[in-house]
């Protein structure tokens, strides 16, 4: 067999562990990190993996294959070097403290050192209970397993930050879950995913130390994390502890205009769900705007006061980095580069929301008010009458060959209920939109353009649960498809159409399809 990489374990090096090594649900204090093992499976096996992820980490198609790779990555062994160990993190959970939370079912295995994307942390999601695992069995579904890993790779091929996905693999172990949270608990098949990135820091893990006022180790681990993922921002102390907190808030801004670039919606952004490189992080009931609904959020948990419905992210997004420069403003002698941070935030979000906007519609930037005016409408049209927002965005390079607005008639949802008044009103958005367009390229140029903003697939909720009832039932070639589809997402890719398909009926009210419990 293929040799193996060999695993470090800097960050555990660097930074205080838990001196307890029980593995009993508890406050942990003065550490970042508890050691622990994952719990060993029943029957791991390999469901599926991401080649381009086992290629940046330097693992052979052949390692990936093994009976040993499914053993390791189902929590059933280690590989040299490994060191597991799970965070200790709290956060603020719909708009509260809630205080110690940590890596309740995440373990990382170890970090690898890869040739062009620089140090690489493992981590299994689901492999078992840990200090933080508080009364949950560290455990996940299936179902909530699949979402991620194929959702995960799926971001990456849109250009969207994120933690990756290298495995899918089966426990061949029942979970149990009540999954509309209806006193209905059935047994589900479980299963573990394999994530990485250069760190799983959340905002959490500074929130918490500075909520305990443990100032040595949150200083400890702000110089950490400078030095390690932010090198270029000099020397750890408080200019670079600004300078980091500023840099976190550019991220976060560039990854927001994203989401809302690309229809998704997060759906748990809580403070321990956001990541201090700005990814998207730990996937859970999002999901993807079919009809464009600034106000659609698919998590049941927060239907009534839809904190985190799509059009609120930016502003969630802001309200999570307050929270983390409060608990940087011990380590800083004023505030006022925390203010800073939070303006350099709205000042990207800003640019990089009317960049994304400007592309999306053929556009090199939205020049003057004129321009604004005319994305602004265009979205106002599509909240007014239930219209797929992919598919039409889509279907505009279409229609700078027509007179008409024929090319966007498939986006509607209910094409026969469409009021008289909105196609006109369409029609006059698109007679200025296509003249303005054809002042910045040939109509090839400009579909070139259009196309490359603007995705043909992406992870419909109702796609996902079709992946995920065949997968239950041992049925694996429509995840393996999907997921195929979802690496190319601004490509034709003829025979694949069905893919691209709006939300057929049945799925506007099916569990899975268009909202989701927390419960994975
Ligand atoms: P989430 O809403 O998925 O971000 O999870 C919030 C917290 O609950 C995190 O600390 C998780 O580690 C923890 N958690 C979620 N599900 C489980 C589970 N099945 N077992 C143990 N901890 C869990
Ligand atoms: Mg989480």
């Amino acid at each position: 067999m293929s040799s193996l990489p060999v695993f470090d374990a800097r960050f555990v090096r660097a930074l205080p562990a838990d001196p307890s090594t029980e593995n009993r649900s508890r406050q942990v204090t003065g550490a970042a990190y508890s050691f622990v093992e994952p719990t060993a499976v029943k029957a791991p096996r390999l469901l599926a993996h991401s080649p381009s992820v086992a290629a940046l980490l330097g693992l052979d198609d052949a390692v990936v294959r093994s009976d040993d790779f499914a053993r390791v990555f189902g929590g059933n062994g280690l590989w040299p070097g490994m060191k597991p160990y799970a965070a200790c993190y709290g956060g603020h959970q719909f708009g509260s403290w809630a205080g110690q939370l940590g890596d309740g079912r995440a373990i990382v295995l170890g970090e690898l050192l890869t040739r062009e994307h620089g140090r690489q942390e493992l981590q299994l999601k689901g492999a078992g209970p840990t200090p933080y695992s508080r009364r949950g069995d560290g455990r996940a579904v299936l179902r909530s397993s699949l979402r991620e890993f194929v959702c995960s790779e799926a971001m990456h091929a849109l250009g969207v930050p994120t933690t990756r996905a290298l495995s899918l693999v089966a426990t061949g172990e029942d979970v149990v879950r009540d999954l509309l949270y209806d006193g209905n608990p059935r047994p589900e098949p479980g299963a573990i995913v394999c994530r990485v990135a250069p760190t799983f820091l959340r905002f959490g893990n500074f929130e918490l130390l500075a909520a305990r006022e443990d100032h040595t180790l949150l200083r400890q681990l702000v110089d950490d994390t400078v030095s390690t993922h932010f090198p270029e921002l000099g020397a750890p102390g408080p200019d670079a502890t600004a300078a980091f907190f500023a840099e976190v808030c550019r991220r976060t801004a560039v990854l927001m205009a994203h989401w809302m670039r690309v229809g998704f919606v997060h759906g748990v952004m809580n403070t321990d769900n956001m990541s201090v490189l700005g990814l998207t992080i730990d996937y859970g009931p999002y999901g993807w705007l079919d009809d464009f609904d600034p106000d659609w959020t698919p998590n049941t948990t927060d239907a009534q006061s839809r904190r985190y419905r799509y059009r609120n992210q930016p502003a969630v997004a802001l309200w999570n980095l307050e929270r983390l420069a409060v608990a940087l403003a011990p380590l800083l002698p004023t505030e006022q580069p925390l203010v800073d941070g939070l303006q350099t935030f709205e000042r990207t979000f800003e640019l990089e929301y009317t960049r994304a906007l400007a592309g999306k519609l053929g556009l090199t930037q939205l020049e003057d008010q004129d321009d604004r005016t005319l994305a602004q409408d265009v979205l106002r049209l599509l909240a007014s009458v239930e219209t797929d927002m992919t598919n039409f965005f889509r279907a505009l390079s279409a229609a700078l060959r027509t007179e008409d607005a024929a090319p966007l008639e498939q986006a509607f949802y209910e094409p026969a209920a469409v009021p008289a008044d909105h196609r006109a009103a369409l029609t006059a958005w698109l007679e200025r939109w296509r003249t303005r367009a054809r002042r910045e390229g040939t109509v090839d140029e400009l579909t070139a353009r259009l196309h490359a903003a603007n995705p043909k697939y992406v992870l419909r909720n109702y796609l996902a649960q079709e992946a995920i009832d065949a997968a239950e039932q041992g049925e694996l070639s429509l995840l393996h498809e999907l997921f195929e589809v979802l690496q190319r997402p601004y490509v034709e890719q003829p025979g694949k159409e069905r893919f691209a398909r709006p939300r057929p009926d049945w799925a506007k009210d099916k569990p899975g399809c268009s909202a989701l419990s927390c419960s994975s």
